[in-house]
């Protein structure tokens, strides 16, 4: 994309955004998904198996040589969060780690085996769950691990990222987390106020943040990301408020605001919330644009899909060059082509196929003892697949759709290989989401809150009435 249009590209929210219509947001209030792979999980094959994967990738992996990213999920929590809708096991038994480390183990071999073992690993994410439900020594056994299998760097360029959760760290463990190597941290704070802490069943104090994100600076840390959450039980603009302007104060230098979405049918744990306290569509989209303006006046950029940035942060800066990517993990600015999922329910993305191992410990263990790659299910993607794919990360990642470049790469006629979507871009070019300029496709202030619905427009499986329960929108 070129940097002309990237600057075109308005970073405020202005008052006529934030009075919205009720019938534009109940237009655009429907359930797609984030967009974290295209095509999405839900549309994986279970008859994709791991013969099929190792068929297809192990001839080509092995003379690759180009960087891999590493993705490893530990699925363990101390406690239950109402709201969540991860892949978890919830004990306080901490003995569960060694067979899971056990078979990570063995999964690295298997996994690098086929990816193959020189690659420079730039970019690695420990995810969950909780990552650090695992003790110091056993991180440190992990870390081992990885090394062992797999070509990790010491490079500055790297993004080696880890999820805390700040109930279960000590100031102790940060250093050794950085002295693993790790450089940037995630913290789970969702939302400081009292009351929707209860409601939600996850208490951690303004003072434990404090503590932690002033401890992460000591030792050096290039990144400090927070998670938090609009759309929780009895969130308000003022208690919303206070929480930002607490966020402000410890100035983290990237903030995820994910949007809560309320699917108790699929996630047993969110039946514990009643529905009724939580905020309608309309108080939502309140909440979104309060907080959005907020963290604007503090300097901080809307990058696209759920994230806010510092302008000094890395994400930011590869945005204004075009070279912003998405992976499972979110933005990213060092992705590689390749990335291995390791763990339950981990996804990995090789050679244009997705793979999702099993989903179930019980399965991940059992395939793993049958010495197998413990896949559930995948897909090995189709030209119109890839060509779909490039065009939903150039909307999420440079808000951006450079028409020309897609009809050179994929030889075709955008206009008339997407003549329906088109009749329904142009309804949200009506609606203010977007603009066409030279033929190019251009998301709006109001778009960026919207992308999801774009990108739908893209969604062949969605078009083909694929039934699957996706959070809102909005
Ligand atoms: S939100 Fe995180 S810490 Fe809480 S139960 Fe889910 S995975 Fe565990």
């Amino acid at each position: 994309m070129a940097l002309s249009s990237i600057s075109m590209i308005e970073n405020h929210i202005t008052e006529s955004d934030s009075c919205w219509d009720n019938n534009l947001i109940a237009k655009y209030d429907v359930a797609g998904p984030r967009y974290t792979s295209y095509p999405t999980v839900p549309n994986f094959d279970v008859e994709y198996d791991t013969k099929q994967y190792c068929e297809d990738i192990s001839a080509k992996s092995l003379s690759n040589i180009s960087p891999l990213s590493l993705y490893v999920h530990i699925p363990f929590c101390q406690n239950i969060c109402y709201y969540c809708a991860c892949n978890k096991v919830v004990t306080s038994d901490k003995s569960v780690s060694r067979r899971y480390l056990d078979h990570l183990e063995k999964e690295m071999r298997l996994q690098s085996e086929l990816s193959g073992t020189h690659r420079t690993v730039m970019q690695l994410h420990f995810g969950g769950g909780t990552p650090t439900f695992l003790d110091g020594a056993q991180l440190t056994e992990l870390m081992h691990y990885l090394a062992t299998h797999f070509s990790l760097t010491d490079s500055d360029r790297r993004e080696y990222s880890i999820e805390i959760d700040p109930r279960t760290i000590s100031k102790d463990s940060l250093a050794l987390l950085k002295g693993l190597g790790f450089n940037r941290l995630s913290l789970g704070v969702q939302d400081f106020d009292e009351k929707v802490q209860k409601a939600i069943n996850r208490h951690q104090s303004f003072d434990m943040i404090e503590h932690l994100t002033q401890t992460a600076r000591l030792h050096q840390f290039k990144s400090i990301s927070y998670d938090l959450i609009y759309g929780l039980p009895f969130q308000t603009k003022d208690s919303l408020s206070e929480t930002i302007d607490k966020v402000i104060l410890l100035s983290p230098d990237r903030i995820a605001f994910y949007n809560y979405a309320h699917l108790p049918e699929r996630f047993k744990s969110q039946r514990s919330i009643d529905r009724h306290d939580l905020p309608t569509a309309q108080e939502k989209i309140e909440l979104f644009t309060l907080v959005a303006k907020k963290l604007i006046a503090a300097d901080y950029v809307h990058i696209g899909m759920d994230h806010f940035v510092k302008k000094t942060d890395a994400l930011y800066k590869a945005q204004q060059q075009a070279k912003l990517q998405r992976n499972f993990q979110g933005y990213s600015t060092c992705m590689a082509p390749d990335l291995v999922g390791l763990g339950v329910s981990a996804i990995s993305s090789m050679d244009n196929r997705y793979v999702q191992n099993a989903v179930q410990l019980e399965d991940y263990y059992q395939q793993l003892d049958e010495d197998k790659i413990p896949i559930n299910k995948g897909i090995s993607l189709s030209v119109d697949d890839c060509l779909r794919r490039e065009i939903i990360a150039q909307i999420s990642c440079d808000l951006y759709l450079n028409v020309n470049d897609i009809n050179e790469k994929y030889q075709i006629d955008f206009h008339q290989y997407f003549k329906d979507e088109i009749i329904q871009l142009y309804e949200m070019e009506k609606d203010g989401l977007l603009q066409w300029q030279d033929e190019n496709l251009l998301v709006s202030t109001i778009g960026r809150l919207m992308l999801r619905n774009i990108c739908m427009v893209f969604d062949k499986y969605l078009q083909q009435g694929v039934a699957v329960k996706f959070s809102k929108s909005l």
